[in-house]
């Protein structure tokens, strides 16, 4: 059923019907192909529907030409990174120096040889999968395999964005474990770091099934965000998660709140306005959060 499911996506995009009908008859084994017949179509694809792997573009069209969608795609941080075919009768030196210019991968001249476009589109195709591979691990951290900070200082400014825009309600939720350095000290490092990935793994899919982001923030502390619930309903998504973590009662024999691991939650829930960042977000749990610390811990704090 799922035949499609790590096939990679290509746009082609040609006025010439029987140029996307060679190009997709050449591809659509190993490919899901989507086809363009002009460059505002191609666009208008490509930001509303999931983003294209590789795009083969023709030069000439009527109406807006291929150069400029190329230069449309780099200039928006969305699609810069998609790597573009030029696929084009515009075969002069500087029809393709240009062509490169403006940020191509590739270059390839009409009348075109069904089999050469496959190869090159096979050599990028490759390329392009180990790239998204490697940009994946790079928002995972190493521990726990959540998200790390780098993925949540990113989400959390494109959220910050998109509620700004849409008026909708941002929240931000950092939750600490409570006297972890007495975990420590008991246990051992080794026990604590299991600890960590325990609390990632029971907390990670529930966020998750709630549609907010987890991400280990800091040493000891996770932060996740969660866009257009209420402040009834992230409370209790937090009250979800202390409880989870409370209910597992993993041995903590010198903390200060129970003899088991325990943990703290600051939120920060609001409409962004113009005078909100991240950093205000931020700094808002964490007041919360030192709060739930400095009265009695093992609790929510929220403003
Ligand atoms: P509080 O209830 O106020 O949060 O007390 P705490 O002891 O949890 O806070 P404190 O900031 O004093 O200590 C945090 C501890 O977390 C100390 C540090 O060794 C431990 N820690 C931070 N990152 C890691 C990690 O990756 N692995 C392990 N095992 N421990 C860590
Ligand atoms: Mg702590
Ligand atoms: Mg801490």
């Amino acid at each position: 059923m799922h035949k499609n499911h790590n096939k990679q996506k290509i746009l082609i995009v040609d006025d010439t019907k029987i140029n996307l009908a060679i190009l997709t008859d050449v591809l659509k084994d190993d490919y899901v192909v989507v086809t363009a017949n002009s460059g505002e179509q191609a666009l208008d694809i490509i930001f509303s529907d999931t983003l294209p792997d590789i795009i083969l573009l023709d030069v000439v069209m009527t109406g807006i030409s291929g150069y400029d969608v190329c230069k449309k795609l780099k200039d928006t941080p969305l699609t810069k990174n998609i790597p573009i075919i030029f696929i084009t009768g515009k075969i002069s030196v500087e029809d393709e120096t240009y062509g490169f210019k403006l940020g191509a991968v590739d270059y390839i001249s009409k009348p075109f040889s069904p089999v050469i476009v496959k190869a090159r589109v096979n050599t990028h195709a490759e390329l392009k999968k180990h790239r998204d591979y490697l940009e994946s691990i790079s928002y995972l951290d190493g521990l726990t395999g959540v998200f790390n900070r780098r993925k949540f200082d990113e989400y959390l400014w494109e959220q910050l964005n998109y509620c700004f825009n849409t008026n909708r309600k941002l929240s931000l939720m950092i939750f600490d474990i409570d006297h972890f350095k007495a975990y420590n000290d008991l246990y051992g490092h080794e026990e604590g770091d299991q600890c960590l990935k325990k609390i990632a793994s029971m907390t990670s899919e529930y966020t998750c099934e709630k549609k907010g982001l987890l991400a280990r923030y800091g040493g000891e502390e996770f932060a996740s965000i969660f866009v257009g619930d209420s402040n009834e309903e992230v409370f209790e998504i937090a009250e979800n998660i202390r409880k989870k973590i409370y209910d597992s009662k993993i041995p903590n024999e010198n903390s200060l709140v129970e003899p088991f691991v325990t943990v703290s939650i600051g939120i920060a829930s609001v409409i962004p306005t113009q005078e909100t960042s991240c950093k205000s977000m931020i700094e808002s749990a964490d007041k919360q959060l030192y709060l739930a610390k400095k009265t009695g811990r093992n609790k929510i704090c929220m403003i």
